[in-house]
Formats: structure tokens, sequence, C-alpha cells
């Protein structure tokens, strides 16, 4: 301002006029005029004409700058929808596309000259089971203005589709168009699909080694279900001959023998039961839950284990709480479980001499909504570093084990929808327990 003063003096201007250039009450410019010549050149008159001047200058200015910063942030979006980093497509509600960038064309497959040409249509890239969900989407978007992305198709020009994302918004000043933010999410899906396959891959790997611990514990137990067979095939036997003896008799003693028949009939159906149980054991079945009440699982598997805990002097004890509710589950794979954990707790028992070997099963109810498995032994127990990796796979402290049974138990149970844990007894050993939840009809 000095050295603008001082410029004045110098030029000697005689007269001078200094307008302020307003646009709604903002100062945006100063109209500065001069004259040499004479004095008072500034009349009134002529300040009115220049006031309307400058009050004209200061809207041409302020819309020459309005017009830079649009064309400045214009060539911001520009760059952006060149930038070709995500799909920019812009679009009215009617279903014509006006305008999209590279990265959206590539995604669809068309090229430049069919959006110049006017045919491309977003209605006709989207499939058919897709229109819906669109026609929601344009409601929403009239009501709230933008939306968060959204998961969609789009048809390609070869009939093929592509996955992707979308981000949509209306212009403000324009409510019948909007743009949308697209990114193709073909590669995320695949590597879901990979993902997906994988797991589904480990799930049968895991059947799979499921089935082979099944057989080979199946193995261990040959000779414990042949004797549980060989009672009913000897009773079968005994009962016949007595039969026969009361049809040889001078008068046949027909009631007699009709008992004995009888008996025979349901000593062999006991042995089938123990066979059909024994092939559903080894039979390879995907997961199939039935209502079920865990006390059978239990019985059912002591049956099985009757002749391993003679061998090893195991004393069993049994803890059923009676009239359990049941629970949903697959009796097979249940079965092996409580086959692994009642095999475990013998083997933990093998070393133990100066106590009896003593195996005690409980179930109950725990909680309202869950049922409780435990099977607890006396044997060599949990140390604490121990404890935390029973459950990894190949985790064994056995020279011949595999160290998959408890891990393949705990998959079972977990599927279930139950957990399986561990702990040290007070005492000596340990107990191994799992929680199922109930049959939701049992819950309710
Ligand atoms: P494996 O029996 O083939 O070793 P498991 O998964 O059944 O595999 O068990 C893993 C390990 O957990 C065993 O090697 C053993 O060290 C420990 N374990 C399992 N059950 C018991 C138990 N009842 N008492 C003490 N340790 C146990």
């Amino acid at each position: 301002m000095i050295s603008d003063r001082h410029n004045i003096c110098q030029k000697q201007a005689r007269s001078v006029l200094c307008l302020p250039l307003v646009k709604q009450a903002k100062l945006i410019g100063v109209l500065y005029l001069e004259n040499n010549l004479a004095s008072h050149v500034f009349t009134p008159a002529r300040i009115s004409v220049l006031e309307l001047l400058a009050s004209q200058a200061a809207i041409s200015l302020e819309n020459a700058r309005l017009y830079n910063d649009l064309q400045e942030r214009e060539a911001k979006i520009r760059r952006l929808v060149d930038s070709n980093i995500v799909g920019i497509v812009i679009w009215d509600v009617q279903g014509r596309i006006i305008d999209a960038n590279q990265a959206f064309l590539d995604m669809v497959g068309y090229a430049q000259e069919d959006l110049v040409s006017g045919r491309l249509r977003w209605t006709e890239l989207t499939p058919a089971e897709w229109r819906d969900a669109d026609e929601q989407i344009i409601t929403e978007l009239k009501a709230v203005g933008t939306l968060q992305p959204r998961e969609k198709e789009y048809l390609r020009k070869d009939g093929s589709r592509v996955p992707v994302l979308v981000a949509r918004a209306l212009f403000e000043w324009k409510p019948d168009e909007g743009v949308s933010f697209v990114i193709d999410m073909t590669d995320r899906k695949r590597a879901e699909e990979k993902l997906r396959a994988s797991e589904r891959r480990l799930l049968d790997a895991r059947m799979e080694l499921a089935h082979v611990t099944r057989v080979t514990t199946l193995g261990e137990m040959t000779a414990s279900i042949a004797h549980e067979v060989n009672q009913p095939l000897a009773a079968v036997a005994a009962n016949a001959e007595a039969c026969l003896r009361w049809l040889d008799r001078a008068t046949p003693d027909l009631d007699a023998a009709r008992r004995s028949v009888e008996w025979v009939i349901n000593d062999n159906n006991r042995a089938s039961e123990v066979i059909r149980r024994v092939r559903a054991l080894a039979k390879k079945t995907e997961i199939e839950k039935l209502p079920l009440d865990v006390n059978d699982v239990v019985k059912e598997v002591i049956t099985l284990v009757q002749r391993e805990l003679t061998s090893h002097q195991v004393s069993l004890q049994m803890e059923l709480a009676p009239a359990l509710p049941m629970i949903m589950g697959d009796r097979v794979q249940l079965q092996q479980v409580m086959i692994n954990l009642v095999m475990n707790g013998i083997e933990a028992m093998q070393s133990v001499t100066d106590r009896p070997r003593e195996l005690v099963i409980r179930s109950r109810q725990n909680e309202p909504q869950q049922m409780l498995v435990s099977v607890a032994d006396c044997g060599v127990g949990l140390s604490a570093e121990d404890a935390d990796r029973l459950f990894n796979a190949f985790f064994t402290t056995k020279s011949g084990g595999m160290g998959m049974g408890l891990s393949i138990c705990r998959s079972i149970v977990e599927a279930h929808g139950g957990r399986l844990s561990a702990f040290g007894n007070e005492g000596s050993g340990a107990t191994f327990q799992f929680v199922l939840p109930l049959h939701q009809e049992e819950a309710s």
C-alpha cells in the first residue's frame, strides 16, 4: 500500500478513484482509476456509472474464477477417471450409459466405439436375476443419494459374467443421473473359491483320516468283537440243542421248544446287532445327525471295548444320568470319539501297578442347553505343557502313536457344535470331556 501511494504521488495524478469490487458482500478486487489532467473529474454521476461497471466487473471476475475452479475440478475428476484404477460409469436411471472409463469397458469386454454409439445400457449388461436388486437400488438411491458398495454381476460382451463390487451415487444437480465405481472381483472370487476348495480338501482329508483311525481302532477291536459275537452264537447253539431235546422227547414239549426257538431268535438278533454296529463303524459315511441319547452311544461303545478293559484289568464305573434329553448327532462319529477317549484312558493306565486301574464314564445335563460326557482315568495324567498340545494333529507321546485320535475327536465334537477339553485330575490321571448342544426341541 505504501509503495502504491508512493506511485500515485510520483505520477502526480490529479484525480483518483478507487472502487471496491464486491460480490455478495465479498471483496474480490479493487477498481482503480486516475486522471493526470484535471482534478475532480470523478463527479457523482460518473461515479454511479462506474459503480455499475464495477458491480458487473465483480460478477465477471467471480465467474471467471469459478469457471477456472470448475475446470481444475473437472481436470482432477478426469485424471481419476482416466487413471483406470477402478471402473467408473456415468449413467441415467433409464438404463443408459452416458460415459465410462477404459477400466470399466475392459471389465465388460466392450470397446470405446460401443460406448460412443450409445448402444451400451447398464440394464442390458445386468443378468436377469440381478435386475430386481438393481431396481431396488435405484429406489434407495433416490431416497438417500449414495449407496455403500454392493456385489453384483455384469454380462460381458462374450456372454460370460464378471463378478463386481459397485458403489453408486446420484448427482445432486441431475437426480436422474449418477456415477458408479466398479471393482472387478474375479481374482478375489477365484481366491475365495480356491480357499473353499482347499478347506473342502482339508475336510475330506480329515474325514479320510478319521476313517483310517476308525478302521485302525477297529483292527484293535476285532478280538473284542469276535468275543461279542461268539457269546450270542454259543447261546444260539445251546438253545437250538435244547429245542431239539424238547422235540425228541416221547411227548414233545412244544411250549418249551417254542421258548427255545424264541431265545435263538433273540440271540441271533443280538449277534446281528453287533455285526451291524461294526459295519456302521467301518463304513465311511458323511456326517448324519439324528436325535440321539448319549447314554445309548456310551453303552454301545462299552460293548465294543469290553474285552480291552478286561485284558488290561481296568474296572469300569458308569455314572450315567437317567432320562437325559436328546442331542443331535452322528451316532458312528460320536462312538468313535468315545472309543478314542476310552482307549486313551486304558493306555494311560497301562503303567499303573500300585492302584486299581479305574475308568469312570459320566454323563449329565450340564447347562439347560448342554449335555456333558466325561471319561476319567487314574493313569499317568497330563503335564501342563502337554495339555496345550494334546489336540494338535500328530502330537503323540506313544512309540506307536499316530497323534491323530484327539485331533479328530475335537473336529467331530466341534462339527456337532460342541467342545472337547482335557484336564488333570486332583488325584491321579486325567479327565477328557465334551459338551454337546441339546436337540432344539429338547432345549426349548
Ligand atoms: P495317540 O494316541 O496316537 O498318541 P491321541 O491324539 O489319541 O494320539 O493322543 C495324543 C496324546 O495325548 C497321547 O500320545 C498322550 O500323550 C496324550 N493323551 C491322550 N489321552 C490321554 C490320557 N487319558 N491321559 C494322559 N495322556 C493322554
